[in-house]
């Protein structure tokens, strides 16, 4: 008999580009060996220069596509990024509500490096109060998980606060990626609600369109796979690395991943 890939849906935006959103999510689980499903939550015009506009997709049309899938198909986890509205996350808490047991990666995306915002303003205190409960792990890079805090940029530079404090607040796990900080090294943070684990890595002299994006899927992909969180974290990095040291310069902007 064939052996069948786990399946990972991915709740996400359309990028064009397809470096970053549902289109680089697809190819990060099928790389990894999974096979990806997806429901669109908004379609956003963008080349690797940057983001000019986007559409929300009405959050019915996210939930039917939702439920279309849950129905036929044998989710073995779910990831989830750009979710443009408020109405969005609510469609993608109730879904959760449906099934309580779907280990939920939330990539808590709220505006593209390139500038432009990805989650209407007042969908965040939505995205806090109904997602980040349900999450068996959440990647804020940290402006990401300054904002969701509410601490001033500048204020606490350091991740492990930031962690705890989006733990007291309800996810299972907390990753805060380090490439937005300054130094030699790039290090992740993991904080599992016990311990605090850092995982450094050397910085690499490249920046590419979607390695958030990326490093969510990989690690969805690696728990549907049966891994514990943080072999799933590792894996998911190194395969980032392998990607960003092969990442190319396909537009006049940012590099995409392969
Ligand atoms: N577009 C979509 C649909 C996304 O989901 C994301 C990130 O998650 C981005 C753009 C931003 O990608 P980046 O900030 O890496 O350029």
């Amino acid at each position: 008999m064939v052996s069948r890939p786990p399946i990972v849906l991915a709740i996400g935006g359309s990028d064009p580009t397809a470096g970053a959103g549902v289109q680089g999510d697809l190819r990060t689980i099928g790389q990894l060996g999974a096979y990806g499903v997806c429901a669109l939550t908004s379609v956003t015009v963008q080349d690797t220069c940057g983001l000019s506009t986007r559409q929300d997709v009405a959050a019915e049309l996210l939930t039917a596509q939702l439920t279309a899938l849950a129905g036929d198909l044998r989710i073995a986890t779910v990831k989830a990024g750009m979710l443009g509205s408020r109405a969005n996350v609510e469609a993608v808490a109730r879904f959760l509500d449906r099934h309580p047991r779907l280990p939920f990666v939330l990539d808590p995306v709220l505006a593209a490096t390139a500038g432009g915002p990805l989650l209407d303003a007042d969908a965040t205190a939505a995205l806090i109060a109904e997602l980040l409960p349900r999450a068996t792990v959440v990647t804020p890079n940290l402006p990401e998980a300054l904002l969701l805090t509410g601490r001033p940029a500048g204020d606490d530079r350091a991740a492990e606060p930031l962690a705890r404090d989006l733990a007291a607040a309800g996810a299972t796990a907390v990753l805060i990626t380090g490439g937005h900080r300054p130094g030699g090294e790039v290090v992740d943070l993991l904080f599992d609600g016990a311990t605090v684990h850092r995982l450094p890595t050397p910085r690499l002299p490249i920046a590419a369109h979607g390695t958030g994006c990326a490093l969510a899927a990989a690690i969805a992909t690696r728990l549907a796979f049966g891994d514990a969180l943080v072999a799933a974290w590792a894996a998911a990095r190194a395969h980032l690395i392998a990607r960003l040291r092969a990442s190319l310069p396909l537009g006049h902007g940012q590099r995409l991943l392969p």
